[in-house]
């Protein structure tokens, strides 16, 4: 299954078939579908520093939302941001 934002949908068909005497039809189609709930998916990596430019000795520091972490972890624990975004900082 794939999600798209429903009311781009909306404007777009308003747009592409404007004049064609369609636009009823294809709404109607979007308005009889099933509705889920989702949220967007963010994403963050781990780094050795704060944005402020300050280095952390132990743990590391997410690039989502700044706060510190004891170790990496496939989500961020402060915001649930997926933390696939690898760049790894050996430089310790
Ligand atoms: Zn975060």
């Amino acid at each position: 299954m794939e999600l798209i934002d429903c009311a781009a949908v909306y404007e777009d068909i308003m747009y592409e078939m404007c004049g064609t005497g369609f636009q009823a039809n294809a709404l109607s189609v979007i308005n009889r579908q099933q509705e889920i709930e989702a949220v967007p998916v963010h994403y963050g990596q781990w780094t050795k520093q704060y944005r402020s430019g300050v280095l952390v000795s132990s743990g590391v520091v997410s690039s989502c939302c700044d706060m510190w972490n004891e170790r990496e972890t496939k989500y961020c624990p402060h915001c649930g941001a997926k933390m696939n975004l690898e760049e790894k900082d050996n430089g310790t």
